[in-house]
């Protein structure tokens, strides 16, 4: 039975990873760098109380129900296990387009993803972070920072595209007392221009925009700087329709949304892809 690895513990690596269940394969380990699930699917919790909670990357999911096709039944099963709910809320500007609908997680959008890990039954590691890939004795030996190294017969790849190019190896219940949070998010363009600037001084530039356009903001209780380096991809590899084989034997294999476009929709379709490619390939 062959040993896979999916790197990476976002929504595409969830996903995939459901999909791959009942395949004929061995055990099929998850591991991430991050300390919990979710990727840029994350739910941050507040460290003075755990059940104040803010999604910190994507906010919400768009179904487009025209061009839905197989992607519905993944809709309707998180809408039918409570995992989504339709977004009620009025968001100021929001142009909701004819034929769509928006959806919520009201347990935090990294719950999506959890959904997909447990679906999976696969072993999930987390504070693994992956730096080196290489071929031996025709498998693939996976190092990461912490641990000895292991060997697998087929890994698939679901970490942003920048961090595929940076691997070494042969690859070139809501209480009165609990506040609501509040998420900023910047532009593109602030957000690049101050990549590599002091957080601390971003921050403060970020607090000081949002004192001056909401006065009445009472004072944060705590407040984390998330900078997202690898956001939303602007340019997805071309014509590779969800995945990419980087070598057959034994199987390397990279999907994600870089090989598509940033959201759910987009994650979901390189999941299918990438499960497909797996199978057809043992
Ligand atoms: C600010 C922001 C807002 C967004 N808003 C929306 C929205 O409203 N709606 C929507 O549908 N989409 C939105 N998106 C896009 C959506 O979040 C992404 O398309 C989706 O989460 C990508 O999932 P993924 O699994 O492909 O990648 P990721 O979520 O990035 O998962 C990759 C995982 O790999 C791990 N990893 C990386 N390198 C290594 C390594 N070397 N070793 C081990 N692990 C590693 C990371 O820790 C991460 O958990 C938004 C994104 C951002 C950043």
């Amino acid at each position: 039975m062959a040993r896979v690895l999916v790197v990476g513990a976002g929504l595409t690596g969830g996903a995939c990873a459901a999909l791959l269940r009942g395949a004929a394969l061995g055990r099929i380990a998850v591991w991430d760098k991050a300390r919990g699930a979710g990727g840029r699917m994350s739910t941050s919790r507040s460290a003075r109380d755990a059940a104040c909670t803010a999604d910190l990357g994507a906010q919400y999911i768009t179904l487009e129900t025209e061009r839905a096709g197989p992607r519905r039944s993944f809709y309707d099963e998180l809408l039918s296990h409570g995992i989504l709910k339709p977004l009620t809320a009025p968001v100021e500007g929001m142009v909701v387009k004819e034929g769509s609908c928006n959806y919520m997680a009201p347990q935090g959008i990294s719950s999506v993803v959890k959904y997909y890990l447990k679906q999976s039954g696969a072993d999930v590691f987390y504070e693994q972070l992956v730096t080196c890939i290489s071929l031996r004795d025709g498998k693939w030996e996976v190092s990461r920072k912490m641990g000895p190294p292991e060997q697998f017969d087929i890994v698939i790849l679901t970490i942003p595209v920048p961090q595929i190019l940076q691997l070494q190896g042969d690859i070139v219940n809501k209480s009165p007392e609990i506040g609501p949070s509040v998420v900023v998010h910047t532009t593109v363009t602030f957000g690049s221009e101050h990549l590599d600037s002091d957080p601390a001084e971003v921050q403060q530039l970020i607090l000081s925009h949002l004192e001056r356009i909401v006065p009445s903001l009472p004072k944060p209780a705590s407040i984390k700087c998330q900078k997202w380096r690898y956001s939303q991809v602007t340019k997805a590899v071309p014509n590779c329709l969800g995945q990419m084989i980087l070598h057959t034997q034994p199987l390397l294999i990279c999907g994600g949304d870089g090989f598509t476009h940033s959201n759910f929709d987009g994650c979901i379709d390189s999941a299918l892809s990438l499960a497909e490619a797996v199978k057809s390939h043992l």
